[in-house]
């Protein structure tokens, strides 16, 4: 025989009815208790209904939504099967309900009539539904026997097995249909079994008459690796352990009533959960016939808890001491969700339901009320507002490292954790965090236990010429990103005006017009909060501007919590303070902060010089040409062009900023140099940097870039005597940055056919790295060091690079 019972979700319509009497008459002629919660949020009306009626409120308009739907319901079973139901007393509950208001309070036994009403509407529902199938209703109440509690009773199963025998015949076969949710004590008075209680009649029914399997029928297709509801990407169970299981309803997976396995498990009855909504999708099984291999099942997650801490030099080394702390709550009738206790025994914390603190509290204030007074025992701390993400899996015991994965995750979403706990079988393990982070730790520790896809989240600011092409590049490699199980998303596109957020994503081909609609402009505060109230865990700056301002702030993005991207070379050479500032900042965030195209664009030259520092090289020299544009100039010069033809040449081919003056002027690579400087330990200053311009800084300052082109030819004539002169001792001119002794010079190079940057033309970088390591041959990096596609694919790199731990 079976014993099947059907959740609220399963029963909320007349549709939901008619699908779940077809699949209770699919099982045939075999033997069925079928046991039915109330259709779906009427008992969450119920409830309302009697918080109304407790604070002496008008219900009315709650009382007619109420018996409106009850109503419809009714008229269609009637309507449908010809049949006159045999229906509750509505007008009973009713005068109840209107008793509780006059008097301001409810006794548990009303609360516990009033509540239960839902089920036993269901149950009246289904009899005349499957009356034609000769089904009978089965009292709850002459079945399931609990203790003396009205509310969140606890189910004595010798007295339920006795009772269950004495109603169900096992030979004969046939359908009963009970409520669930509902029971009655010694005294045969009603009594609940706490919300979501129907999974617990169930299992007890099952129990009680050794059935061959208790199928929960729900609205999803078994236990999830995690609430689906929490993660989209949550896959289902096939098998679990009635322990796993067991810990899993325990610490939140609402899908099971945490009471629902141990009856069966004492029974060895199997627990099946199944879809009504697509019942030939298998099911999750629960049983004791192992687990799998997996080591990790499920992830489950409680909130609204809160966290009190008992303390004292009282409490040392004194026996029965915890045995008072929860004796005391346990009087109260307060559930513990949770315990810890330091080493030394000064202090035992532990979790409950944020409902019961005043409760537990007032408990504890008693029990301890002399010891308090004597200062033996501190005043009892308090932490609200928390969660507990619980990992589960019976065979974690035979694997090492899932506890190191579990916290490295909580840290990786940011997570503190206040308190942890593990069960000796090792089949759980709990992390207390607080409550508004619950989500994000659930989402990461999924991730990097489940769906091993990480996800980098996007925010590009500053959409020119490189900002365009990294969408470009984003867009190109989303296959390639899949495959290699990245997730990376495009969420927000700014620039100095405007900014578009999007919780789907910047559709990649759309963004230019999603931003020129946007009404506001860029700001942290907004990110941050797109950022939370999406759970982003793996946020990312991509500055691609040229701001300033922009870089001012960049010490907040990584104190917010978001990964800094930058191929704005300004914060990195704004003053030594702020560059220190900002890899502290980086330090203690647990965020990083990249910045490979600050020199070089996409060549691979910051990380090298960082990685070979790091092994303990030293910088002995270093000689670079690090502007792209003037790399070109001074190729065209050397083929004979003048410094304006060459100026000219590279403007018109895109190898100069706008305004030609700001390559000319040295200013940018003085920026790179610096910047390598102090990635080699040197404190310096832009100002420290001795910058001899192409161009002197006084010819036509102020003037437009027009007008600068039109003057240019005045210095050709000097110029060429300068190409000339070197070309006669066989050398070229470049433009070169140095670092010898400490000293920081950027200016133009006569060098030789030895040189390493005699060849380096036509856009070209090269950097040659004397070091310790390195000598007397210098380490040399060589590479097109300008032009969008080549930095977009540095900054990308580096965006991938947020991966890395
Ligand atoms: P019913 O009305 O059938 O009793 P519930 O709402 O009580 O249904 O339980 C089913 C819900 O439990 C699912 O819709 C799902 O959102 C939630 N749930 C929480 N954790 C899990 C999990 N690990 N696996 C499956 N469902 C879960
Ligand atoms: N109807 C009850 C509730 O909503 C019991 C149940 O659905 O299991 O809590
Ligand atoms: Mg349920």
């Amino acid at each position: 025989m079976r014993v099947l019972k059907f959740g609220g979700s399963s029963l909320a319509d007349m549709a939901c009815l008619e699908r779940v009497r077809s699949l209770i008459l699919n099982y045939g002629s075999e033997k069925a208790v079928v046991v039915l919660s109330a259709p779906g949020g009427m008992t969450d009306s119920l409830v309302s209904l009697v918080e109304h009626a407790q604070k002496g409120e008008d219900f009315s308009q709650q009382w007619d939504a109420f018996a409106s739907r009850s109503a419809a319901l009714k008229h269609e079973v009637e309507a449908q099967y010809g049949e006159v139901i045999n229906w509750p007393s509505l007008n009973l509950l009713r005068d109840k309900l209107e008793g509780v208001k006059l008097l301001k309070q409810c006794p548990a036994s009303v609360n516990a009539f009033a509540i239960s009403f839902g089920e036993r509407i269901s149950v009246s529902l289904m009899v005349t539904m499957l009356k034609a199938c000769g089904a009978k209703a089965l009292e709850a109440t002459e079945c399931i026997k609990t203790r003396a509690e009205y509310l969140d009773s606890e189910v004595d199963l010798e007295s339920t097995r006795d009772a269950v025998s004495k109603q169900v015949d096992i030979a004969e076969a046939g359908i009963y249909i009970m409520a669930g949710f509902t029971g009655s004590n010694a005294l045969n008075e009603l009594t609940t079994l706490g919300r979501n209680g129907s999974d617990y009649s169930a299992a007890v029914i099952a129990a009680s008459l050794n059935a061959d399997i208790c199928q929960i029928w729900t609205d999803v297709d078994g236990v999830y690796s995690a609430d689906p509801r929490l993660i989209k990407k949550a896959t289902k169970v096939d098998r679990l352990s009635y322990k796993e299981a067991m810990e899993l309803a325990y610490f939140g997976a609402k899908v099971l009533h945490p009471k629902t396995i141990l009856p069966c498990a004492k029974a060895n009855v199997p627990c099946e959960i199944k879809n009504t909504h697509d019942p030939d999708v298998p099911g999750s099984l629960i049983s004791s016939n192992g687990t799998g291999d997996a080591p990790v099942k499920a992830l489950s997650s409680l909130d609204d808890l809160a966290m009190l801490t008992v303390s004292g030099p009282g409490m040392k080394g004194k026996v029965g001491m915890a045995a008072r702390v929860f004796g005391a709550l346990a009087n109260d009738n307060v559930s513990i969700v949770l315990i810890t206790q330091s080493s030394c025994e000064f202090s035992i914390s532990f979790c409950v339901y944020e409902q019961d603190l005043s409760l537990a509290l007032n408990a504890l204030e008693v029990a301890f009320e002399l010891e308090t007074q004597a200062g033996l025992i501190e005043p009892v701390e308090v932490r609200k507002e928390l969660a507990i993400v619980t990992l589960v899996g019976d065979n974690m015991k035979s694997h090492k490292g899932l506890a190191a994965k579990f916290f490295a995750s909580l840290a990786q979403a940011q997570v503190n954790v206040v308190a942890i706990a593990q069960d000796s079988t090792e089949s759980a393990i709990s992390a207390v965090i607080s409550g508004d982070l619950c989500k994000d730790a659930m989402k990461v520790c999924h991730e990097n236990f489940f769906t091993h896809v990480p996800s980098i989240d996007v925010f590009l600011l500053g959409c020119g010429l490189v900002g365009k092409e990294l969408i470009k590049q984003l867009e190109k490699q989303q296959a390639w990103l899949a495959n290699r199980n990245i997730k990376l998303n495009l969420y927000g596109v700014a620039n100095s005006r405007q900014c578009v957020l999007s919780r789907d994503g910047v559709v990649f081909d759309q963004w230019e017009s999603a931003l020129s609609q946007s009404n506001s402009a860029f700001s942290l505060n907004q990110l941050e909060q797109f950022v939370k109230c999406n759970h982003l865990i793996n946020p990312v700056i991509v500055d691609c501007s040229s701001s300033e301002q922009l870089a001012d702030q960049y010490a907040d993005f990584l104190k917010a919590g978001f990964h800094v991207v930058a191929a704005n070379k300004k914060a990195n050479t704004g003053d030594m303070a702020y560059y220190r500032a900002l890899q502290q900042a980086a330090q203690s965030s647990g965020r990083k902060f990249l910045y490979e195209t600050n020199v070089g664009a996409g060549l691979p030259v910051l990380d090298n010089l960082q990685l070979l520092f790091g092994a303990g090289d030293e910088l002995l020299s270093f000689s670079g040409i690090l502007s792209g544009s003037l790399s070109y100039m001074f190729g065209a010069i050397e083929d004979g062009l003048s410094l304006s033809e060459a100026t000219t040449q590279a403007k018109q081919n895109g190898f100069t900023e706008p305004d030609p003056r700001d390559d000319l002027s040295g200013t940018d690579v003085a920026r790179k140099l610096l910047i390598i400087a102090r990635e080699a330990g040197l404190e310096l200053e832009l100002s420290d940097i001795q910058v001899e311009p192409v161009v002197p800084e006084q010819f036509a300052a102020g003037t437009s870039v027009e007008d600068f082109m039109a003057q240019l030819p005045e210095l050709d004539a000097a110029f060429a005597d300068r190409v000339q002169s070197a070309a006669s001792e066989g050398k070229k001119l470049r433009y070169v940055g140095s670092i010898k002794d400490g000293v920081c010079r950027v200016g133009i190079e006569a060098v030789d056919v030895d040189h390493a940057l005699y060849d380096i033309r036509d856009g070209e970088n090269a950097l040659a790295i004397l070091s310790q390591y390195y000598q007397p041959k210098p380490f040399v990096i060589r590479g097109y060091g300008a032009g969008a596609e080549v930095t977009a694919a540095g900054v990308f790199a580096d965006i991938l690079k947020t991966l890395s731990r």
